[in-house]
């Protein structure tokens, strides 16, 4: 039997994406939004200039929290340290507070993530549950940052027709604040003012290069990327001086995860990039906020989407590099017809009973009510859930045992961590929370946990009742596996669902999950601001804690009469909890 491979030529790389997006735009009519220097006025009325405070948001793509403090205390980012001021400890730094034991939402992977960070909702409550889904209601797969298909055409409408800000069933940061914002390079930019973006023409020869000597830059050539953020930056800057300096300005940086997948020593590799690359970027952006003389008047705020585990970029521990040896093998095995791995099948192609979408450590399966479509050439009804024990209960048990014994699928053996699934509701009502699939029945997080501990996934209830529970979640699939993955254990027994790579991310684990989040001003108490992220984002902060930040910075006294002596806040330190409900 012939199938498609899941040729994932690029995985977390959202922004390398954005290329083929724009170089797509040649012929294309929307090209016009991009003339302007690469900025695209993304509200017909753009909110008049206002005064501050102003919020300037720096959105690290993968850079994980242990990584980027090693840049800042190393020395040799000299930006982002005088920006904190003198470390205090505890997460307390003279102007900044970093919170120690922030999250990322569940999957740790970028879109979703991005998402979760500019809505303040989780993915269950949003509606974009990962780099690509699946809407069964209407059959329509989407992959605006492609892992398990090639295609670039759902990337191309990420940037030029607002793609997953049309996806998002709630309002954005942007929408929710009401002040004049502006968005460079991150894809969640509905409701923004303006968009700025790379220069297509600049490009072109960039993304030439990306595509002929993949091979070339894997062994860790980084030009590439850091000429991608470095070109964004006199974007945003051109925006601002034709248009005012906006209430709120998010920066993000593409070049740092899309180096890291590739850098045959990923972490060290991506500290070097924090500081190399991404500190002078930072320092040019904070010296145009001094030139305007606003630079007192200004919350930096730090965050970012997940950060990176070292994998082996081979095709044992790429789940995704061959499907019919893959995941596809056990649900064939177990009778459903799969989905070929393309963005949109054709007309003869309709009749799967089974779809994958892939998120590095984690696979969505989602899965038909296979009454509906007996036979081949029968196209299922997707707006019925699947049914319990006919069609759920028999995928669960072909993953558990395909893992436990390596049959039918060898390559699957001792691959999978947990496999979760639920009892399905139908299209338009909550859906329950995952759970997990023992080998005979399904057993709530919590529960599970009791019996079984598990401090290496972190806050995995919690995490996994964002991404399951509410009127979204069976964007999430039906089943959900993970793969084994973590710093704990050793580099051959971390897998990953995508091509192979050096580096991935999605998983539960400390590394993948734990971010930075960082809120600084200059001259402002430190203490002052770690309050503030405290009483926000209370004792297990994470990534749903930044827009309630920003909104409440962007409300806060004004800087003139900002200074008042603070008491110091409570001494709390430490990584991000296991436990938590
Ligand atoms: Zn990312």
């Amino acid at each position: 039997m012939l199938r498609h491979k899941p040729v994932s030529i690029l995985v977390c790389r959202a922004l390398v994406l954005m290329l083929v997006a724009i170089l797509g735009l040649s012929s294309c009519s929307s090209v016009k939004l991009f003339v302007n220097g690469g900025e695209k006025q993304v509200k017909r009325e753009p909110r008049p200039p206002a005064p501050g405070p102003y919020v300037l948001i720096f959105a690290f793509d993968g850079a994980g929290y242990d990584q980027l403090m090693a840049a800042i205390a190393s020395g040799k980012a000299p930006a982002m340290a005088g920006m904190l001021g003198k470390d205090e400890g505890g997460g307390l730094y003279e102007h900044a507070y970093s919170a120690p034991n922030a999250v990322s939402i569940l999957p740790s992977t970028t879109v979703a993530a991005w998402s979760a960070i500019f809505t303040g909702a989780p993915p269950a409550q949003n509606g974009v549950t990962g780099n690509e889904w699946f809407v069964r209601e209407d059959m329509k797969f989407f992959a605006p940052v492609p892992v398990s298909v090639a295609e670039m055409d759902d990337n191309h409408a990420m940037i030029t027709d607002n793609l997953v800000g049309r996806q998002l069933k709630v309002p954005t940061l942007f929408q929710q604040a009401g002040v004049r914002s502006s968005v460079s390079m991150n894809m969640v930019y509905r409701g923004a003012d303006y968009f700025t973006i790379i220069d297509p023409t600049d490009m072109v020869s960039l993304f030439t290069e990306f595509v002929a000597g993949k091979d070339k830059h894997s062994s860790g050539k980084r030009d590439i990327y850091q000429q991608m953020d470095e070109d964004s930056v006199p974007k945003l800057l051109d925006s601002m001086k034709a248009h005012g300096v906006p209430n709120i300005q998010v920066v993000y940086f593409p070049g740092i995860d899309l180096y890291t997948h590739l850098a045959p020593d990923p972490l060290p590799m991506e500290t070097a990039y924090l500081e190399n690359v991404t500190d002078p970027l930072v320092g040019k952006i904070l010296d145009a906020y001094r030139t305007y003389g606003i630079l007192d008047q200004t919350y930096i705020v730090v965050i970012a989407d997940h950060g990176h585990t070292p994998v082996l970029k081979d095709p044992r521990h790429a789940l995704g590099a061959n499907s019919s040896d893959g995941p596809e093998g056990v649900v064939e095995a177990a009778g459903f017809r799969p989905r070929k791995f393309v963005l949109n099948p054709g007309k003869d192609e309709q009749d799967y009973q089974a779809v994958f979408a892939y998120q590095g450590a984690i696979a969505y399966v989602y899965l038909a009510d296979r009454s509906t479509c007996p036979n081949p050439g029968t196209t299922c009804d997707w707006k019925r859930p699947p049914r319990y024990k006919e069609d759920v209960l028999p995928v669960a048990r072909a993953f558990y045992w395909a893992n436990k014994r390596g049959r039918p699928v060898q390559l699957m053996k001792d691959t999978l961590d947990l496999v979760f699934a639920r009892v399905p509701t139908p299209p338009g009502q909550l859906t329950n929370e995952y759970e997990i699939f023992d080998g005979h029945r399904l057993v709530p997080i919590w529960e599970y946990l009791m019996l079984h501990p598990r401090p290496d996934l972190i806050q995995l209830n919690r995490r996994m009742r964002w991404l399951s529970a509410g009127p979204y979640g069976n964007r999430a699939g039906d089943i959900l596996l993970l793969s084994k993955s973590g710093l704990d254990k050793q580099i051959q027994e971390r897998y990953y669902f995508s091509a192979p790579y050096h580096s991935w991310h999605g998983s539960a684990s400390i590394q993948d999950s734990h971010i930075p989040l960082i809120v600084a001003r200059k001259d402002y108490p430190g203490a002052r601001l770690k309050e503030l992220v405290d009483g926000i984002g209370g004792s297990e902060p994470s990534q749903l804690a930044l827009v309630p930040i920003v909104r409440s910075l962007l409300v806060s006294e004004r800087p003139a009469v900002a200074a008042a002596p603070v008491k110091p806040g409570s001494d709390q330190s430490g990584k991000p909890a296991a436990k938590s409900q």
